[in-house]
C-alpha cells in the first residue's frame, strides 16, 4: 500500500533504539524525511546512518533529553514545520505509591504528559496552518489495563490522553489527526532488562522469565519493533485521516477485554 506522505518530513522523538526507532524506520520507508532525536549521540547518529542507506530519505539528528526544556527548543528549531510528530520518551521507574512523592509525581507529568503536550503546542499551530498533519504519541497499554507497580506512569499518561481526547477533537477539521498506540510487551533493549530484573527476583533464567512471560500473552511472543513502527506509519498515512483521537493496542491480546 503507497501511504502517500513520500516527502513530507517528520519528527521522531526518543527514536535511536526500539520503538521510537521502528516508528522511524517505517516512516523512511515510505519516503518521509526525518529528524531524529534521543540523548546518546553515538547511537542515534549510527541510526540515523542505517536509515540513510536503507530508505534513502534525508535524516537530520538533535542529540539531547527531550523532556529537558533547552533540549526540546533545539529539537524543535531542527524540525521547523514538520508534518508528522511522534512523541516518546523513556518511562518513569516502578515502585510502590506509598513511596511515591510530589516530586516524583512532577519529573513523571514533565517526562510523560507534558513534553509531548509541549511538543504538540508547538508543532500543531503549522500542521493546521498547512491543513494537514499527524501526530502518533507512544504511550503504553497501561493506559487502559493498569500496571500497579508503574503509578508513576499509569498516572502521567493517562493524564496525557485526557488531552489528547480533548484536543485531537479541536485540530481534526483542519486536517490533523493526533492518535495514541499503547505498546504490550515487545522486544526492545527495555523488556531485557525487566527480563533480567524479573529472573533475579525469582532466582530463575532470563530465558524462563521470557517464557513465564510469553505464556501471558496470547500470540506467544514479543511484538516486534517492526510491527510497531508499521502500525504508527499508517496512522500517519493519508489512509487515517478519519482515525482520531484513538487509543491503539498493540499487545498480542495481553489486555483482556473485549472492546
Ligand atoms: P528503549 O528500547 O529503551 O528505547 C528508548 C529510546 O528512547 C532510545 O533511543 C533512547 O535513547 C531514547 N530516549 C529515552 N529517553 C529519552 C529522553 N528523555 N530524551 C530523548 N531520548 C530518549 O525503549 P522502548 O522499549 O522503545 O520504549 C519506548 C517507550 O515505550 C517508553 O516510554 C516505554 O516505557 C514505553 N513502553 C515500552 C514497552 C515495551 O515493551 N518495549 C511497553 C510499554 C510501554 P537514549 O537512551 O540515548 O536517550
Amino acid at each position: 500500500m503507497d501511504l502517500g506522505i513520500s516527502g513530507r518530513r517528520a519528527l521522531v522523538c526518543a527514536s535511536s533504539k526500539g520503538l521510537g526507532k521502528g516508528c522511524a524506520m517505517a516512516l523512511a520507508e515510505a519516503g518521509v524525511d526525518l529528524v531524529l532525536n534521543a540523548r546518546g549521540a553515538e547511537a542515534l547518529e549510527a541510526t540515523a546512518e542505517e536509515i540513510r542507506a536503507a530508505h534513502g530519505v534525508d535524516v537530520t539528528t538533535v542529540a539531547g533529553d527531550i523532556t529537558a526544556e533547552d533540549a526540546r527548543a533545539a529539537v524543535l528549531e531542527a524540525a521547523g514545520d514538520v508534518d508528522i510528530l511522534v512523541t516518546n520518551a523513556c518511562g518513569p521507574p516502578p515502585g510502590m505509591w506509598s513511596d511515591w512523592t510530589r516530586d516524583d509525581f512532577i519529573a513523571a507529568l514533565d517526562a510523560n504528559m507534558l513534553t509531548p503536550i509541549a511538543l504538540m503546542t508547538a508543532l500543531l499551530p503549522k500542521m493546521t496552518d498547512k491543513g494537514w498533519g499527524r501526530v502518533v504519541n507512544i504511550t503504553s497499554s497501561s493506559v487502559k489495563a493498569p500496571i500497579a507497580p508503574l503509578g508513576l506512569s499509569n498516572s502521567a499518561r493517562t493524564g496525557l490522553t485526557g488531552y489528547v481526547a480533548g484536543t485531537s477533537r479541536q485540530v481534526a477539521k483542519f486536517g490533523v489527526t493526533i492518535n495514541n498506540l499503547m505498546p504490550g510487551a515487545h522486544q526492545t533493549d527495555r523488556i531485557v532488562a525487566l527480563e533480567q530484573s524479573a529472573a533475579k527476583a525469582q532466582n530463575i533464567t532470563p530465558e524462563e522469565a521470557r517464557k513465564q512471560r510469553w505464556a501471558t500473552i496470547p500470540a506467544g511472543r514479543y511484538g516486534t519493533a517492526a510491527e510497531f513502527g508499521a502500525a504508527c506509519a499508517f496512522l500517519c498515512s493519508v489512509h487515517a485521516g478519519f482515525i482520531v483521537g484513538q487509543n491503539i493496542l498493540l499487545d498480542g491480546g495481553a489486555v483482556n477485554a473485549t472492546i
